[in-house]
């Protein structure tokens, strides 16, 4: 294991990070007026800005002395995100495993955190994943004992955080300015099972953040949330009864474990059961979408539904299910991902499928993708609030016409979907603590590391770790040498890491075929552009009249293209367009292709035809900014 604070400390002093810090919570407004508020960072969130205040009250009050030193120049919040999953690894070796714990700080922006490249998580430790088969354990007493084994390393892996307060610990940024930091846990990101286990909540049984019930998951609820201190002298109740009946009666009420020395106990500021995040990937994607697609396939079939994928046109940005859906097996959650793009338009019009699963299948899409904004106003929040409450005004019907075998909606999955609001408005938006990121960092800092090993049970995890560590020292290394040679370390410039290319339309230096005729362009068998010519001369023309203002009529026409009997062709067209959940962001780039049928070349067949859908905006239409209304097709 590594001390966190020095991780804190190695990530606030990377000078690549410097123009990517914020040092004070921030409330950020979408107008002038500053009414409507934007979340989007970590630091813009309600949990940073109450945390500063509430620690400054609390010094004022008990320690008058620390108070004043605090309220000097540079005292500052550092919310920690920490995350921690169990992964395989090797394919084929499935008892070996490792439990990574990673480690972040909210202060960097979650553009640079997101990144693997750019080493803004730090691995912290490896827990121990012992098996406790062949012990004659039941696996109730099994998993608890599991259970606090985990706490009692985190504990060890995290007792440092408790020690930087009351004093706070000495931050020095790249540009050596030194700042007094407070680390609080603000985060912790990790799927259902992992939540439970941090939370010491009953797993299945409730939820990590409230008080629901088993029997109520499934409804459109929330119940009183947990506090930490509640779950502590719960908890302690409990360990003081005399018997393990009573104290299983105590712990019951509460949907508790018996974890006494849980890591968070002592930690300054801490609220787990408010740390626990939303995670996209585990609770919509491999949990709400798989059961979705399960009973879309029990309801339309596996063959009608297959077809559907199938016969889906190639488009730029989709993948092509070429044997449908059903054949997947292990179905990732990129796949998922790529299933929903396709799934609200193969279920349209399909045999058996009525007006209310279109409208409960569009909702939960819906529901996802805003949870996926990468800024949010409250009324952006609230499209997400509707989202789900039409999925529960619609979801009885995959329950009447009998595609979901139960007879209730009791998923935890389903459940914390009513936590997200909440979440994004304490801690900004699901992309500052998603699992997508942890999920990613196995294959650097488990999977790789593994691979570089002997494979033996009794050294491959210290093998891991001095692997791991000669690469970050290298890494460090190769930073000192670029700044003592006067360079500057990616991505610490905004100007060369923002925009890239100014908002247009971009085309390739040459065209894809030259000189095509307007009767081969118009012909229905070779590129099907049937009234190309016409469009062409009406749209010239409608931009004469605009610049010339001349008040040409439709005969001027004619003439427009008098002499010009052919035309470069271009297959592909980038545009480039502005961002518009973050103005400060890179631009974003779509591809449109259009080709006609063409040959592969060298009597290898043919390529397929392929014409991508793009809406225009010109705003002649009244056009918004957002949406589709007003676009043209
Ligand atoms: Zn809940």
């Amino acid at each position: 294991m590594r001390d966190p604070i020095e991780c804190i400390k190695e990530l606030w002093a990377n000078p690549a990070y410097l123009d990517h810090l914020t040092f004070a919570p921030e409330h950020r407004f979408a107008d002038k007026r500053k009414t409507e508020r934007v979340y989007d960072e970590l630091m813009s969130g309600d949990w940073c800005w109450q945390k500063q205040v509430c620690v400054f009250i609390f010094f004022l009050w008990r320690h008058v002395q620390v108070h004043q030193e605090l309220l000097t120049d540079g005292a500052t919040l550092v919310p920690v995100i920490l995350s921690s999953d169990k992964t395989q690894l090797c394919r084929f070796q499935g008892d070996k495993t490792a439990y990574p714990v990673y480690l972040t700080i909210g202060n960097i922006s979650k553009s640079i955190r997101r990144k693997p490249s750019f080493r803004a998580q730090k691995l912290i430790g490896y827990l121990p994943t012992v098996s406790l088969d062949g012990m004659d354990l039941s696996a109730d007493a099994a998993r608890l004992a599991r259970a606090q084994l985990f706490h009692y390393a985190m504990r060890i892996v995290t007792r440092s955080l408790g020690t930087a307060f009351p004093n706070g610990i000495e931050l020095i940024s790249g540009d050596g300015a030194v700042r007094l930091g407070f680390p609080v846990i603000a985060a912790y990101a990790a799927d259902y099972p992992e939540q439970a286990l941090v939370t010491c909540t009953r797993y299945l049984q409730t939820c990590p953040k409230c008080f629901v019930t088993k029997d109520e998951l499934g409804k459109h609820v929330t119940r009183k949330p947990r506090h930490q201190e509640e779950s502590i002298r719960t908890i302690r109740h409990a360990s003081q009864q005399s018997t393990r009946a009573r104290a299983d009666a105590v712990l019951k009420d509460h949907s508790l474990n018996l974890i006494p020395d849980a890591f968070w106990i002592g930690l300054p500021y801490c609220d787990i059961h408010k740390s626990i995040t939303p995670d996209v990937l585990h609770q919509i994607y491999q949990g709400l979408v798989r059961h979705l697609c399960g009973w879309l396939r029990t309801l339309i079939g596996d063959a009608e539904l297959d077809s559907r994928f199938k016969r889906m046109p190639r488009v730029h940005g989709v993948r092509l299910f070429s044997n449908g859906i059903s054949s997947l097996t292990q179905i990732s959650g990129s796949e998922h991902r790529e299933i929903c793009k396709q799934v609200l338009g193969c279920i349209i019009d399909a045999p058996g499928v009525p007006a209310g699963v279109i409208r409960a299948t569009r909702s939960l899409l819906d529901f996802l993708e805003i949870a996926q904004y990468q800024s949010h106003t409250e009324a952006t929040l609230g499209y997400l609030s509707d989202a789900l409450d039409r999925f529960h005004a619609n979801k009885n019907v995959f329950i009447n016409l009998g595609a979901r075998a139960n007879d209730d909606f009791n998923l935890e999955k389903l459940h914390s979907l009513e936590h997200y609001v909440d979440s994004i408005r304490l801690f900004g938006t699901t992309d500052n603590y998603n699992t997508e990121a942890s999920e990613r960092l196995h294959i650097d800092y488990a999977k790789d590391a593994y691979r570089a090993t002997n494979k033996k049970d009794s050294d491959f995890l210290e093998n891991m770790t001095r692997w791991l560590e000669r690469r970050e020292k290298m890494a460090a290394f190769d930073l000192v040498l670029q700044w003592r040679h006067g360079k500057t370390p990616k991505p610490r410039c905004r100007h060369q890491w923002q925009r890239p290319q100014l908002p247009g339309v971009y085309l390739a230096k040459n065209p894809s075929a030259r000189a095509v005729p307007f009767h081969i362009l118009q012909d229905q068998d070779q590129f099907g552009a049937i009234h190309f010519k016409s469009s062409l001369e009406d749209f010239i023309s409608r931009r004469l009249q605009a610049t010339h203002r001349c008040r040409a009529t439709v005969s001027c026409n004619v003439h427009v293209l008098r002499g010009l009997e052919a035309v470069d062709v271009w297959y592909r067209v980038k545009f480039s367009v502005p961002n518009l959940q973050i103005d400060t962001e890179q631009t974003v780039l779509h591809t449109a292709h259009a080709e006609p049928r063409r040959s592969r070349g060298r009597g290898t067949g043919e390529l397929d035809a392929r014409f991508d859908t793009v809406l225009i905006n010109d705003f002649e239409h009244n056009g918004e900014e957002t949406g589709i209304e007003g676009v043209s097709l």
